[in-house]
């Protein structure tokens, strides 16, 4: 693997830094303000099933969570909503824009040894706006060359960004904590992959199976890639 990989890029939520516990903070507000309906864990189902039937209307970020949030309200209240509870999932979603970085461990040290020999690049999904935030808030900004924030992460997806960075499949190597969306398609491509697990994962992007592929490296910290490039 070491002699073929040129570029190296990555996730940026929980590969990076925090991102799917303050997601869980927010929907834990949100299922607490509507309790009086329905029993918390059947408005989180309630919120998941909005948000699977609005992703390709919206893609992944935290504008398109508010207004699934709004939608799942307005459901389950049979549209009885008191407007200042909109207002409060408004609320919700502006905190979760503007929560603090906190960077995984290891992330600065592995950059910083990884920069210079590799070009690196941040393949992520989510608002523009906020990702543009996050990263500027991160202050990783400058290890990398590009920065990708892609609507979704399929093949096609990742077809484009190889394309973008004049990059062959076989000289990738991807690093993310979502086998479905940072690993699989990579694989497909031909890529390389390693899969760093974080300690919650978005219903959406569980994985259940054990993978065993050639090219993917399963790792438990960011840092342990430099074993092996
Ligand atoms: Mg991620």
């Amino acid at each position: 693997m070491k002699a073929n990989i040129k570029a190296i890029a990555f996730d940026a939520d929980d590969t990076l830094w925090v991102n799917e516990p303050y997601f869980q903070e927010a929907e834990k507000q949100f299922c607490a303000l509507l309790e009086n309906y329905i029993p918390q864990h059947s408005i989180s189902q309630e919120l998941f099933k909005t948000e699977m039937k609005n992703l390709h209307l919206y893609g992944y970020g935290v504008k398109g969570f508010v207004l699934c949030m709004i939608e799942t309200a307005n459901r389950i209240s049979s549209h009885t909503i008191p407007l200042e509870v909109i207002d409060k999932i408004i609320a919700i979603g502006q905190d979760l824009l503007q929560k603090p970085i906190k960077l995984l461990q290891g992330v600065s040290e592995t950059l910083e040894q990884l920069k210079g020999k590799y070009q690196l690049i941040v393949a992520t999904k989510g608002d523009l706006l906020d990702q543009e935030r996050k990263l500027k808030n991160s202050g990783l900004e400058s290890y990398f060359h590009h920065i990708e924030i892609m609507s979704d992460k399929q093949i096609s997806d990742y077809q484009k960004l190889l394309q973008h960075l004049d990059c062959n499949p076989e000289n990738l190597l991807m690093l993310g904590n979502s086998i479905k969306s940072d690993i699989l398609p990579i694989l497909e491509l031909g890529g390389y992959a390693g899969h760093i697990p974080y300690h919650v994962t978005w219903t959406h992007e569980q994985h259940e199976h054990q993978l065993k592929h050639d090219n993917f490296l399963e790792l438990k910290s960011i840092d342990e890639i430099l074993n092996y490039l």
